[in-house]
């Protein structure tokens, strides 16, 4: 390779933003940062900030510009709270004794992350209104991009961080499918002050309000005006619907509520005030053996190189681990020859790291699914009090805790070691 390495990354989501800021401070790269959409926006109502998520913001230089804004952090300290849903009975409260003051999980809008995002990046080299359309591989090696407009790019990397109906993905690994899980998502906010007007509704606590079946409601304040409620039900396809692929599309809030007509009163009064609402069509696929290509040329970050629908409260962490990984084995393989760099070898560390990890999220999933069958079987005969305290001993266990400390940093590090021997 001569001059410098020209890299495209698709997507400014949290990924595709991570990326470009840890892109900036490498100078053997120049890079551009394609959005489909006209600005920098962002979905749904609110989003955890974990610890693995400041860890990645503070390395980032982002983590001044989220502290400088609006986000929740209960006073006792704790990161979550599990209730059963119908009796209103507190099963389970999280703290985070081993944690850092400034690393305790927060709440926040999303547009407050993306924001953070974005203000440490480098606008100028940030475009919107580009809509990635076509990916072809060229016989130098290098890959073409097409975008709606008409505007083509020729580059050595192209980064998918295109979410998670990534085109980048259909592209590189065109078996791979995502589908609808079965499972659909409410979200919407509502004024903290009406929510403080219910007695009996903790509006400073982080905390689900669990039914049979993983179906649950979620309340949070956001910090500001703004106090959140997300809600997740299963709704199988009807014999109408061949697919749902809807995503944050008005609902009914009777739509959501007849998921849940026995709730605690409390609950039921906030449904009651509850204003719009948007439904989000939950959908995931299997893992991806390799989150690079083959060509070399290729590599997915984000919810692009793992479908797992929201799952575990952390997307955004892990797509900011994802951005960390790829950068720092570019920054690897470039410190390691420098006359003859070689891409592959980057890309092969950065596989080396994320993909073992993703493997194991998927096991807890798996773990998850095996939790509900088991309580499915027929000669358990569980009340629906009694499933759900089982559910939330088991899927919302300590045992999973390494999700939100782990620390890519270490991980990576010790990883390269061994790749430099
Ligand atoms: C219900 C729910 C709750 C969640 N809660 C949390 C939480 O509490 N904490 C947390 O950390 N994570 C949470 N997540 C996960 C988190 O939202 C995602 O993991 C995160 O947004 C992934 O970031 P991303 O940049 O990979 O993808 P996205 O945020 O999806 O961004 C992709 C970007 O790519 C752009 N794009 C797409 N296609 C093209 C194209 N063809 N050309 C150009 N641009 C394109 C899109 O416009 C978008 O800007 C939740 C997810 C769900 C569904």
């Amino acid at each position: 390779m001569t001059g410098k390495l020209r890299i495209a990354v698709v997507g400014a989501g949290p990924a595709g933003l991570a990326i470009a800021i840890e892109l900036k401070k490498l100078p053997f790269v120049e890079y551009t940062l394609y959005e489909r959409n006209d600005r920098i926006s962002e979905i749904g109502a609110g989003i955890s900030i974990q610890q693995t998520t400041w860890r990645m913001l503070e390395v980032m230089g982002a983590a001044q510009h989220l502290r400088d804004s609006t986000w929740f952090r209960p006073e006792d300290g704790h990161s979550v709270r599990h209730y059963n849903g119908r009796t209103g009975r507190l099963l389970s409260t999280r703290y985070q004794p081993n944690v850092p003051k400034e690393f305790l999980h927060a709440r926040c809008h999303r547009a407050e992350l993306q924001n953070a995002l974005w203000k440490a990046n480098d606008p100028g080299h940030i475009r919107t209104s580009k809509r990635l359309t076509n990916i072809s591989q060229l016989p130098s090696g290098r890959v073409r991009l097409q975008f709606a407009d008409g505007f083509v790019d020729e580059v050595d990397l192209l980064v998918g961080a295109d979410g998670i109906r990534s085109v980048v993905r259909s592209f590189a690994f065109p078996e791979h499918k995502i589908a609808y899980t079965g499972r659909t998502v409410y979200r919407t906010l509502i004024p903290v002050e009406e929510v403080r007007c219910i007695e009996g509704l903790p509006a400073d606590a982080v905390a689900f309000w669990h039914a049979p079946k993983g179906e649950w409601v979620y309340t949070c304040n956001l910090g500001g005006k703004d106090f959140e409620l997300t809600v997740m039900t299963n709704e199988p396809l009807t014999e109408h619907e061949k697919e749902r692929v809807s995503w944050g599309e008005p609902a009914n809030v009777s739509d959501m509520t007849r998921h849940f007509p026995n709730f605690f009163r409390p609950i039921q009064e906030l449904f009651a005030i509850t204003p719009d609402i948007k439904r989000y069509a939950a959908f995931s696929g299997p893992r991806l053996q390799s989150v690079v290509t083959d060509s070399n040329n290729i590599a997915l970050i984000g919810d692009a190189s793992h479908p797992l629908s929201g799952a575990f409260g952390s997307g955004a962490g892990f797509a900011l681990e994802d951005a960390y990984t790829l950068t720092q084995s570019l920054r690897w393989a470039f410190a390691r020859d420098r006359s003859k760099p070689q891409l592959g070898d980057a890309l092969h560390l950065f596989d080396r790291v994320r993909s073992p990890h993703y493997e194991k999220l998927y096991r807890v999933l798996d773990g998850f699914k095996e939790v509900a069958g088991n309580l499915a079987a027929p000669h358990l005969q569980l009340n629906s009090d009694e499933e759900v305290a089982v559910l939330v001993a088991m899927n919302w266990a300590k045992r999973h805790d390494w999700i939100y400390e782990y620390d890519i940093t270490q991980d990576f590090a010790r990883i390269a070691e061994q790749e430099s021997d």
